[in-house]
């Protein structure tokens, strides 16, 4: 999912995931909105951000 990216963190979200393009340094995200699969998940191991993108 290709999402707008912003020039500020989302407020909303802390992540870790530094090989993502919308990844900022301090552990944010510039991601206008991110998606996180999938439907019945049992635990944090089964669950992703979707909206992830491998650094260019
Ligand atoms: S899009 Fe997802 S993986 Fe990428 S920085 Fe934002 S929360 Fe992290």
């Amino acid at each position: 999912m290709r999402v707008k990216k912003m020039d500020r963190p989302n407020s909303g979200i802390r992540c870790v995931v530094n090989t993502c393009e919308y990844y900022m340094h301090g552990d944010h995200c510039s991601a206008e909105m991110i998606e996180v699969q999938p439907p019945n998940a049992r635990d944090t191991q089964e669950t992703d951000c979707v909206t992830f993108t491998p650094k260019s």
